[in-house]
């Protein structure tokens, strides 16, 4: 009998982390993610709930923190295995665990000092960065539909979800004395005409499949309809003789960003914009897009014309990579025709936030916004329509237009989800995970109507035996 329990993205959308356990396989950790917003902090801090010295290996389906931020603190307290993933996904891997870290240890020397002026005792960091370098040192990175043997038995295979850039559904595959075993993890499965991913790989057999649910209950608009949004907003703000600012996440929202604007560009369709990726984060996660540009989507890369296909970076030839403080700065005395994509997605920090200290009262300038906005930050108080703001304790008054672009997503829409799962033959007992309770309420609904299958949806640290 093999077991599966969930210690997170259990009817929520972030720390995901299973646990499978079995006699052949010992046990793996399917993913060991980042509890984000909310009750975040003490999530994360806290004990795993199961003993990470006896994980005989980790399986990670991408590098997104809320599914490999927890890694650190794993082998802190003792995981010593091989964590394995695709190759593409390890060289992310490195880019984030080390950015996050370093964000990590700022904060905690700001609390430490708060703490040391208070005369309250020193709080000790939940990992160092030697933690970081073996957890990278540990990655086996494999290529996907490679089989893989697993520690003690068993097979391993990585599936293309389309998601971000090396994602994979997770394919594991097993003997138990009553007869073999297979799980499929879906990981975070993508959207079918997104740009630059390739479709979620469908699967036709398992006996469980792990689904997750993030857009259970509800269908995105098209790419198509999105590019045309694009364009026309652009468009407006340029005869305007403003600037637009872009916050953008750094892995995969940024590159899709990249791809769409060389597009136009390829076209002719974009105005003589001075275009800046403004982040760091984002400029090294896009030399890793291009180290890996073969997985991509071939259809696309190939759209774009003979000699701006080589790269990213060449993908839109106007494209300037700023990368310290003092290049990110001059862009600052530029008056009109900057396009400028900066980080955070969210405007709870980063660069965006100084881009909008000299530009979001002006109302030549356009904030476009390409991706979700969480309650509670900057970037929803502003698509809400609040004005003034207030950031480095200063008032700003929101002039600027702002427009929000709907139709970009990195997952699947209902329809999506549904019509990866219907693909297994038989039906395969279905969990869902990776969502909220409403989206997976509806989501099995639906699944039940189509499919006829009833899918469970286990709360954290439930068990299920398949
Ligand atoms: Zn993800």
């Amino acid at each position: 009998m093999a077991r599966l329990t969930f210690y997170g993205a259990a009817r929520e959308v972030t720390g995901s982390c299973h646990l499978l356990e079995a006699p052949a396989v010992g046990r793996v950790l399917l993913d060991c993610g980042m509890h984000q917003g909310g009750d975040a902090v003490d999530r994360n801090d806290g004990d795993f709930g199961f003993d990470p010295a006896a994980i005989d290996a980790v399986v990670l389906s991408h590098a997104h923190l809320d599914h490999s931020g927890l890694l650190p603190r794993l082998y802190h307290q003792g995981f010593r295995g091989l964590i394995h993933c695709t190759a593409a996904t390890a060289e992310l891997l490195e880019v984030m665990l080390k950015d996050a870290a370093g964000l990590y240890f700022r904060d905690l020397e700001r609390a430490n000092l708060r703490n040391a002026r208070r005369g309250r005792p020193e709080e000790p960091a939940a990992y160092a960065w030697d933690d970081v370098a073996a957890v990278l040192q540990a990655c086996a990175g494999h290529r996907y539909r490679e089989p893989v043997a697993l520690e003690r038995a068993g097979t391993l295979r990585f599936h293309d979800a389309g998601h971000i850039l090396g994602s994979a559904i997770c394919e594991l595959s097993f003997e138990e004395e009553d007869g073999p075993r297979r799980l499929v993890f879906s990981g975070d499965l993508g959207k079918h005409d997104s740009v630059l991913m390739r479709e979620p790989e469908r699967l036709a057999e398992a006996d469980l499949v792990l689904l997750e649910s993030t857009y259970g209950d509800r269908e995105h608009k098209t790419e198509e309809d999105t590019l045309t949004e694009l364009r026309d907003v652009l468009h407006e703000t340029w005869r305007r003789g403003g600037n637009v600012m872009m916050p953008s996440f750094a892995v995969g929202r940024a590159q899709e960003i990249l791809f769409h604007l060389g597009r136009l560009y390829s076209a002719g369709e974009l105005d003589p914009w001075q275009v800046f990726l403004d982040s760091p984060m984002a400029i090294a996660v896009t030399r890793v897009y291009d180290h890996w540009l073969k997985l991509l989507d071939e259809d696309d890369v190939r759209s774009l014309s003979e000699p701006h296909r080589r790269s990213l970076e060449t993908f839109l030839p106007t494209l300037r990579l700023t990368e310290d403080t003092d290049a990110s700065m001059a862009i600052n005395r530029i008056d009109r025709g900057a396009l400028i994509i900066a980080g955070s997605g969210m405007c709870t920090g980063g660069r965006i936030r100084h881009h909008f200290k000299h530009r979001i009262w002006d109302a030549r300038n356009t904030v476009v916004f390409v991706g979700f906005q969480a309650e509670g930050t900057l970037g929803r108080l502003i698509v809400d329509g609040v004005s003034p703001i207030r950031m480095f304790g200063d008032e700003f008054v929101v002039k600027a237009r702002v427009a929000t672009l709907g139709g970009l997503s990195a997952h699947a829409g209902q329809s999506g989800l549904v019509s990866w799962l219907g693909a297994f033959d038989p039906a395969p007992q279905t969990v869902l995970v990776h969502g909220e309770a409403g989206a997976q309420k509806a989501l099995a609904a639906r699944i039940r109507g189509e499919l006829g299958i009833e899918a469970e949806i286990p709360g954290r640290y439930d068990s299920i035996d398949f």
